[in-house]
């Protein structure tokens, strides 16, 4: 129901009481009397409500407006109409955020509400187990305040919140936090922290079972390597037939062997990711000894290895693993490129990039198979792989070793014309 009073409906109104008063003065005889005191009344009534209008304002408890009659009591109406729907939208609201609240706690991770300074605004009860938060005593504190590390505080200064930061839980030192950060909305941040003790301790064991295993199983093999040997090389002529089967559990040793010792280097990388062994690396000579070094895997092949390595570059890191990744992917090359093939093996530094790459013009790879490369025991062609020796671990270890030296595997390959191995290192770069 709208009231609408346009100004002309207000002059007619004041116009016809003051006619009417005036022309009942006249009859009386007192016209200017009649008009003063129907005015002065008109006046009071209006001053009347406009008391009473503020004191519901400023000090009335009930939500219903005074009752009038007229004009005021449109008035009154209207205000009364105002209150319900802002009621109503309030409700609405709350209601709304009741169920975002009741879902942020529905949630199995701690989830925290940040301003775009980074202060608390709201959580939930996780936030509270996982990370100590306190309500309300904690709401506006600085996160970083909060959760004390300088992992953490480098993951928030760096702005980069593409990877997860892993902490120690500030509450249980025995919980392992996984902390990602994502900004929604105009300018806030959601913080949500995972307890992953679980994942760890299973990764962890894992980790420790394929390291015992191999270790077990290095005893046995030298055993049964060293019995073949003495066979082979007692002098007595054996049987053709046993000859071949000494020859097969030989090259079977061999092969199991170089598995196990590629399974302890793969643990001994996976294992070493707090590395503050890293120490300047003379890249250039690293690889150049390398190159000199793979001229014996190159006999058979007789591949032209060409070397285009700037010199004097340097990279922080662990001499030992990195010789380890240049290695694995110059052996590649020669290994999976037909005999006479050429591979390219190129170092330079690219101003804010150092760029090492070995380039072949061997098979190539099928797209689908590039991005599983690195996955542990993955071979593109199981009898190929086999053929050459190759255990599916090499470039599983590249990648664990280029992990923890701030640097990035990516491969170019086409098929039937060959493939490039890239290694990409960035900041810091040793001086
Ligand atoms: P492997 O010990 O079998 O060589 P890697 O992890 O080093 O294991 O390599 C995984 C697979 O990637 C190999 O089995 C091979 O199929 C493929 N591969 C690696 N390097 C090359 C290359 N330069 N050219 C073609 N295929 C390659």
């Amino acid at each position: 129901m709208y009231f609408r009073i346009s100004a002309r409906e207000l002059i007619t109104r004041i116009a016809s009481i003051i006619i009417a008063s005036g022309v009942v003065g006249y009859l009386l005889g007192h016209t200017f009397l009649a008009v003063s005191v129907v005015s002065i009344g008109l006046l009071v009534w209006h001053y009347n409500h406009l008391f009473k209008l503020i004191n519901w304002l400023w000090q009335g408890k009930s939500i219903s407006p005074p009752q009038a009659k007229g004009v005021w009591g449109r008035i009154y109406d209207g205000l009364y109409r105002r209150i319900r729907k802002q009621r109503l939208k309030q409700k609405q609201l709350n209601e709304r955020i009741r169920k975002f609240r009741d879902g942020a706690e529905a949630l199995p991770d701690a989830a925290l509400v940040l301003s775009s300074e980074l202060t608390i605004l709201w959580g939930n009860k996780k936030a509270s187990q996982l990370l100590g938060v306190r309500w309300p005593s904690d709401v506006g504190q600085r996160i970083d305040n909060l959760i004390r590390f300088p992992e953490f505080s480098k993951y928030v200064n760096s702005g980069n919140y593409d990877s997860p930061c892993l902490v120690i839980s500030p509450v249980n030192n025995d919980l392992q936090l996984e902390l990602r950060m994502m900004a929604y909305g105009s300018d806030q941040v959601l913080l949500l922290a995972r307890d992953i003790s679980k994942i760890q301790r299973l990764e962890q064991m894992r980790r420790d079972f394929v390291a015992n295993v191999s270790h077990e199983l290095k005893t046995p093999l030298t055993v049964v390597r060293g019995y073949v040997e003495m066979v082979q090389s007692s002098g007595s002529a054996l049987e053709p037939h046993w000859q071949k089967a000494f020859t097969t559990i030989e090259t079977q040793v061999s092969r199991m062997d170089r598995l196990v010792e590629q399974l302890l280097v793969l643990s001994r990388v996976e294992n070493n990711v707090e590395n503050d062994d890293h120490l300047p690396v003379d890249l250039s000579r690293l690889i150049l000894t390398i190159v000199e070094d793979v001229q014996w895997l190159n006999q058979d092949k007789n591949h032209t290895i060409n070397d285009y390595i700037a010199s004097d570059i340097k990279v922080r890191g662990n001499e030992h693993e990195l010789k380890s990744a240049c290695m694995n992917l110059i052996s590649n090359a020669i290994a999976y490129t037909p005999a006479n093939g050429v591979i390219d093996v190129t170092l330079r530094n690219d101003g804010h990039k150092i760029r090492f790459s070995v380039k072949d013009n061997g098979p190539g790879i099928k797209p689908e198979h590039v991005n599983r490369l690195t996955e542990r025991f993955f071979r593109v062609d199981m009898s190929r792989s086999r053929n050459t020796g190759g255990s599916g671990l090499g470039l599983a270890i590249v990648k664990h070793v280029l992990n923890h030296h701030n640097a990035e595997l990516s491969i170019e390959s086409e098929l039937n014309k060959g493939s490039e191995f890239i290694i990409c290192f960035t900041l810091p770069i040793a001086d």
